[in-house]
C-alpha cells in the first residue's frame, strides 16, 4: 500500500478519526484531531528538544534553588513534575472569614496604598470578582503587582480571608489561559452567563512544593511554557492511543495541568499511567525472551532418584494435588536450559518449602549444589531445621550460614561450599558476600522474596545460569501479580495441606468483649496451649516501630504497617507491647509466664525469647509483627491483635497464621471497630487468595492504604489495585506490539523504543538474539 496517495486513505483515516472522537472525550482538551499520520501509526512529530530543553529560570535565588531541589531544570521537567491533586477553586461568593482558600477572579480596579510601619513597602490593594461576587483582594510587599496586574486580568489566588472579609494573598498567578478557555469571568465578562461550571469554580492543580518555590508559583511557570506542550513527543501511535481510547500525551498533561472539566485530570492521568505500565510490561516481556535466548542454565534432566525415592518413601504425609502439580511444574522447568524464573505463591502453612526441596534435591542428584536463602535468621534457622526433618532417612550434607555463624564455623562452611562438598546450604544474606563462592550452583531458591533487593537477587542468580525459584506468602491476586512478577511464572498454592484445623476469627469490641476474650485466652492456656498477644508499637511514646531492625523494613513494606490505618476510624487507644506486656502481667494474665518480642530488641535476645517460646517455657508472646513472618509453635493456638484496625488484611492474614499450625482448634482474636470491612473479611474468610480479591475490592472502593506500603507502588503515575485494569490491557498491548515488532525497531514504533530507552537505559533496547 502507498501511504501517500491521499485517495486511498483519506477516507479509513477519517472513519478512524470519528472513531478517536467518540471514544476519545478528552480530545476535546486540545482540540485537536489525530491527523492522519497519527492515525496510520507513524510518528508524527519529532520532538524540537529546544523548547522542552529550555532553561526554567525564576525571579529569586531562593526560587532558583527550590528549582533545583525539586530536579526542575527544563521545561521538559516542568511538565512532568505532575499536580499532587487537584484542589476546587472556591467562588467568591462561598468564602468565609477566618478560612484559607484559592479563588479564580479577574481585576476590577487596583491600586497601591502605602503602609504605615517603617520598612515595608506599599500595600497593593485589588478589587478582584467572578461570577458570583467580589471582594477586596490584598497584596503585601510586592508593589510591582500594580503594573503585573492591571484591571481585566484573571488571576488565580490562594490566601487567608481576614475577619473583616479581605482576602490577604498568600500566592498568587495569572489565572488566564489556565483551563477554561472562556477565562474566568466568561467570556462576555460578569454576569452574562450562567455557565455552571463556572460557578462551581475551578479545578486547580496542586503540586508538590518545596521552600521557597510555592505550588502556585509552579502552576504559573507551567502556564509561562504551555505553548511548548506541541514539542511533547508521543510514544504511542495514534492507532494504538484510538484503540485504547487515550488522549495523546500533550493533551493529557495539559489536563494534568490546566484541568478544564472535573474528570478531565483522571483521563489525564490514566493516559500517562497506561504508558508507564505499558512500558513496564515492554521490559517485563524483552527480560523473558531474553532470559530464554542469551541464558543457558544446566538442565537437569536425568532420570530423577534421590528425589523419586524421596517422594516415594521419605516424604512424613501426602502431597496435595497442588503441591504435586508445582512439582511437576517446576520438574519441566528444571529440564530445559532455559533458567528457571519461578514464582511459587502461598500462604503461610501452604507448603511451600517441600515445593522447594524437591526442586534442590533435583539440583543434588546432579551432583550439584542448592542454596535457600531467607531473609532473617529466624527464617533460615526454622528452614533448615525443616528441611532436616522433611529428608529423614536421606543424607544430603547441609548447613546453615549466617551473619551470626561464629567465624571457624563459617570459614569451615566457605570451603566445603567451594570445594563442593555441600550439597545444600540455608542462609541468610550472608549467601551473597563475596567470600562466598559455590563450586557448581544450579539453583537458588529465595523465600520472602519481596524482601530481597533486585540486586541481592542478582547476585544469586549470578550470570543468570543458575534456576531460581522464588517464595512468596503474599498471595496477590493475578492481576496485581504482572506489575511486580511480570517477568516470572507464577505457581500458585491455594489449598492448605489437609488435616489443619480451621481457625475461628472473632472480633473484640468494647470493654465486655475485651473481658471475654482475654477469659478465652485463659481457657486456652489452661489446656496446656500458648498464645500470643500483638501489638502496633514496641514503646507508647514513639509512633513508629524503632530505628534499624527488620520490622522498619517489614512495615515499609506492607500495606497497614504501622502509621497506616488503612482510612479505618481510629478505634482504641494505641497499645504498644512493653507497655502491654506490663499491663497484662499484673492483670489480665497475671501468674502466666509473659515474653517480650519485638525488632528492637538484640538478636540474641529475640532468639532467646522465641526459643523460650517453642518450648513452653513461656505462655504469652508479648510482640509485634515481627512474628508474622516465619515463628512457627504448634502448640500456640490463640492470638489476640490489639489495634487489629490499623494493619491490612493481607498483614492480618499473616499474623493468624502463626496460630492453627497445630492439631488444635485455634482462635483468633481481632480487637478493633466490628464494622471495619476488613476485620469482618477475615473474620468471614480463611483462604488468602480470596482475602487478597476482597482487599483488592475494599481499595478500589476507596478504603485505600497507600499503595507505596503495600509494595505495589512501584510507579511514579500508575497506582495499584486501581489500575489494576490498565494493567492488564497495557499487558495485552505489549504482547501484540512485541509480537509484530519485537527489537521495537520499525518506524511506527521509534518514539515509543526512545520512551523505552529512557525509562530504562540504552542495555533494555539492546537486539535479542534469535
Ligand atoms: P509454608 O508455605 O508456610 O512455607 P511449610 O512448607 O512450612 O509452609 O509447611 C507448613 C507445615 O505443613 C509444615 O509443618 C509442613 O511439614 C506441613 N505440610 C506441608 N505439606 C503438607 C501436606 N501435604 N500434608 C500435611 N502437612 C503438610
Ligand atoms: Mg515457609
Amino acid at each position: 500500500m502507498m501511504r501517500g496517495m491521499p485517495t486511498a486513505t483519506a477516507r479509513p483515516a477519517r472513519d478512524a478519526a470519528d472513531e478517536a472522537w467518540r471514544l476519545a472525550p478528552w480530545a476535546f482538551a486540545s482540540r485537536r484531531p489525530l491527523s492522519r499520520a497519527e492515525l496510520l501509526g507513524a510518528p508524527i512529530r519529532w520532538p524540537r528538544p529546544s523548547e522542552l530543553e529550555r532553561e526554567l529560570s525564576v525571579p529569586g535565588v531562593k526560587a532558583a534553588e527550590a528549582l533545583r531541589t525539586l530536579g526542575l531544570e527544563t521545561v521538559g521537567d516542568l511538565f512532568e513534575h505532575l499536580p499532587r491533586d487537584h484542589r476546587e477553586a472556591r467562588t467568591v461568593a462561598t468564602l468565609c472569614p477566618g478560612e484559607q482558600a484559592t479563588v479564580a477572579v479577574e481585576v476590577r480596579r487596583i491600586a497601591s496604598r502605602a503602609v504605615r510601619r517603617r520598612g515595608m513597602r506599599p500595600m497593593v490593594e485589588a478589587v478582584v470578582f467572578d461570577l458570583t461576587g467580589s471582594t477586596r483582594a490584598t497584596f503585601f510587599n510586592q508593589p510591582w503587582l500594580l503594573e503585573r496586574y492591571p484591571p481585566g486580568t484573571q488571576l488565580l489566588l490562594h490566601g487567608k480571608v481576614s475577619t473583616a472579609g479581605r482576602f490577604n494573598v498568600v500566592h498568587h498567578a495569572i489565572g488566564k489561559g489556565l483551563g477554561d478557555e472562556k477565562g474566568v469571568g466568561g467570556a462576555g465578562g460578569l454576569g452574562d452567563d450562567e455557565d455552571a461550571e463556572a460557578e462551581r469554580g475551578r479545578t486547580v492543580a496542586h503540586y508538590p512544593a518545596s521552600e521557597g518555590l510555592t505550588s502556585t508559583q509552579i502552576l504559573t511557570l507551567v502556564q509561562e511554557s504551555r505553548g511548548a506542550l506541541a514539542d511533547v513527543p508521543e510514544p504511542l501511535g495514534g492507532a494504538l492511543r484510538a484503540a485504547e481510547g487515550l488522549p495523546d500525551r500533550a493533551s493529557a498533561l495539559a489536563a494534568l495541568h490546566f484541568p478544564t472539566v472535573p474528570g478531565d485530570h483522571e483521563a489525564g492521568r490514566r493516559r500517562l499511567a497506561f504508558e508507564e505500565l505499558l512500558l513496564g510490561q515492554l521490559l517485563f516481556l524483552r527480560r523473558r525472551a531474553r532470559r530464554g535466548r542469551e541464558r543457558r542454565a544446566s538442565a537437569l534432566d536425568e532420570p530423577p532418584s534421590l528425589s523419586a525415592r524421596w517422594l516415594e518413601h521419605g516424604l512424613p504425609f501426602t502431597l496435595t494435588g497442588e503441591q504435586s502439580a508445582a512439582i511437576e511444574t517446576i520438574r519441566r522447568d528444571l529440564e530445559s536450559t532455559r533458567p528457571m524464573q519461578r514464582l511459587l505463591m502461598g500462604e503461610v502453612g501452604s507448603g511451600k518449602t517441600v515445593v522447594a526441596l524437591y526442586a534442590m534435591l533435583r539440583a543434588v542428584e546432579h551432583g550439584r549444589q542448592a542454596v535457600l536463602m531467607a531473609p532473617t535468621e529466624t527464617l533460615a534457622e526454622q528452614h533448615f531445621a525443616t528441611l532436616q526433618r522433611l529428608l529423614g532417612a536421606e543424607t544430603v550434607p547441609c548447613a546453615l550460614l549466617m551473619g551470626s555463624t561464629p567465624s571457624r564455623r563459617r570459614r569451615e562452611i566457605l570451603g566445603k561450599i567451594e570445594s563442593g562438598e555441600l550439597s545444600l546450604v540455608v542462609g541468610t544474606h550472608a549467601l551473597i558476600e563475596p567470600t562466598v563462592s559455590f563450586r557448581s550452583l544450579a539453583l537458588a531458591v529465595v523465600d520472602e522474596q519481596h524482601r530481597f533487593g533486585v540486586c541481592q537477587r542478582a547476585a544469586l542468580e549470578g550470570d543468570g545460569s543458575t534456576h531460581v525459584l522464588h517464595m512468596t506468602a503474599t498471595p496477590i491476586p493475578r492481576t496485581l501479580a504482572l506489575s511486580r512478577y511480570g517477568d516470572l511464572d507464577v505457581t500458585a498454592l491455594r489449598e492448605l495441606p489437609r488435616g489443619r484445623r480451621p481457625i475461628s476469627t472473632r472480633i473484640v469490641a468494647g470493654e465486655q468483649a475485651r473481658a471475654e476474650a482475654y477469659a478465652q485466652v485463659r481457657a486456652q492456656l489452661e489446656e496446656g496451649r500458648q498464645a500470643y498477644v500483638v501489638c502496633p508499637l514496641v514503646d507508647l511514646g514513639e509512633v513508629e516501630p524503632g530505628p534499624g531492625g527488620a520490622e522498619k523494613e517489614m512495615a515499609a513494606d506492607r500495606p497497614g504497617g504501622v502509621g497506616a490505618p488503612g482510612g479505618a476510624v481510629d478505634a482504641g487507644e494505641l497499645r504498644a507491647a512493653t507497655e502491654e506486656l506490663r499491663r497484662l502481667s499484673e492483670g489480665e494474665l497475671a501468674g502466666r509466664r509473659l515474653a517480650l518480642l519485638h525488632g528492637q530488641m538484640r538478636a540474641r535476645e529475640k532468639q532467646e525469647a522465641m526459643a523460650a517460646f517453642a518450648s513452653g517455657d513461656i505462655d504469652v508472646l508479648v510482640a509485634t509483627t515481627v512474628i508474622e513472618v516465619g515463628v512457627d509453635v504448634a502448640n500456640a493456638s490463640v492470638m489476640l491483635v490489639e489495634n487489629a484496625e490499623r494493619f491490612g488484611i493481607s498483614q492480618l492474614h499473616q499474623l493468624r497464621g502463626r496460630v492453627g499450625r497445630g492439631e488444635h482448634p485455634s482462635l483468633c482474636l481481632l480487637v478493633g471497630p466490628p464494622d471495619s470491612p476488613r476485620l469482618r473479611a477475615l473474620a468471614e474468610h480463611s483462604d488468602g487468595f480470596r482475602l487478597a480479591e476482597i482487599d483488592l475490592r475494599l481499595r478500589r472502593e476507596g478504603e485505600l492504604v497507600g499503595t507505596r506500603q503495600s509494595g505495589l507502588g512501584q510507579f511514579r503515575i500508575a497506582s495499584l489495585p486501581q489500575d489494576a485494569e490498565l494493567l492488564q490491557r497495557a499487558r495485552a498491548r505489549a504482547r501484540a506490539i512485541l509480537r509484530e515488532d519485537p527489537e521495537l525497531c520499525a518506524p511506527e514504533h521509534a518514539l515509543l523504543a526512545e520512551a523505552f530507552e529512557r525509562a530504562f537505559g540504552e542495555e533494555a533496547l539492546e537486539p535479542i538474539p534469535a
